[in-house]
């Protein structure tokens, strides 16, 4: 209001406004600042690798994804249900695209998103108990709506990790949703988990009221490079340098 109610009130003077309408005009000004303010901070917080939303995202690419389901989810219900997701497919395939996507809608609506991939997670957790913050951590992650693993199953942790990892999980069981992707069907999480037991009991709370998803399909990203290097006959040129 005190970076703009100077500039209102000379339009509204020059409009021949009354006060009620350049104090309602100041006023709403002041609240859409703030909640584009307050979007932007849950953006930041989320900590998002890359900001792709739905609007770059060719569902045709990708038809073992169905289309309608998955913006069916961007409208935030499940969370609300504190259901899960997981997409699983191999590398290249869109999990981060689409997982970032639905982070992103649920900033939009107000909801507190983390997004991290499973070993800085890991790392972090482990940092944490070593610095006597763990239960703080474990607190702040608590008052995430939506905790996004990203790329569970590329690297294994030590037995530590993976129970603390376990830990976070099974903490979110009907009290917070949990999105994650992984490029190992669940028949394989047992290498990550390092142990049937604890994978039995964490697919078994996760998988309770999940959303899941089989991205197969070749990767996008080496479609992409072929599609660049045809037509075959043409003369070879460096790509820019990005
Ligand atoms: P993954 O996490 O499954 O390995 P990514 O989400 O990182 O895959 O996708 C790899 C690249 O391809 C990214 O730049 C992503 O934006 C793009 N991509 C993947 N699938 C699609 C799609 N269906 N439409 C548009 N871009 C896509
Ligand atoms: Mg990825």
């Amino acid at each position: 209001m005190l970076a703009e109610f100077e500039k209102l009130s000379r339009e509204a003077a020059a409009a021949n406004e009354d006060y009620p309408r350049y104090l309602l005009r100041l006023t709403e000004l002041e609240l859409a600042t703030r909640q584009s303010n307050a979007l932007k901070n849950r953006i930041k917080q989320a900590d998002f690798p890359v900001q792709k939303d739905f609007d770059t995202f060719d569902f045709t690419a990708t038809p073992s994804l169905p289309k309608q389901k998955v913006l069916e989810l961007a409208r935030g219900e499940w969370i609300d249900r504190r259901e899960n997701t997981c997409l699983i497919g191999s590398a290249g395939t869109g999990k981060t695209h689409v997982a970032s996507s639905l982070g992103l809608a649920a900033c939009r609506q107000g909801r507190r998103v983390r997004f991290f991939t499973a070993a800085t997670l890991v790392t972090l957790l482990e940092e944490k108990q070593k610095q006597y913050q763990l239960d703080r951590f474990l607190t702040a992650l608590d008052k995430a709506d939506l905790l996004i693993c990203d790329e569970l199953g590329y690297l294994s942790f030590t037995r530590a990790g993976a129970e603390l990892l376990f830990q976070v999980f099974a903490d979110r069981y009907e009290r917070g949703s949990l999105l994650i992707t992984s490029n190992l069907p669940f028949s394989e999480w047992v290498q990550v988990f390092q142990g049937e037991r604890m994978t039995a009991a964490l697919l078994d709370r996760l998988t309770h009221h999940c959303h899941i998803f089989e991205m197969n399909g070749e990767s996008y990203r080496f479609r992409e490079s072929m599609k660049k290097k045809r037509p075959k006959d043409t003369p070879k040129k460096r790509p820019p340098k990005k």
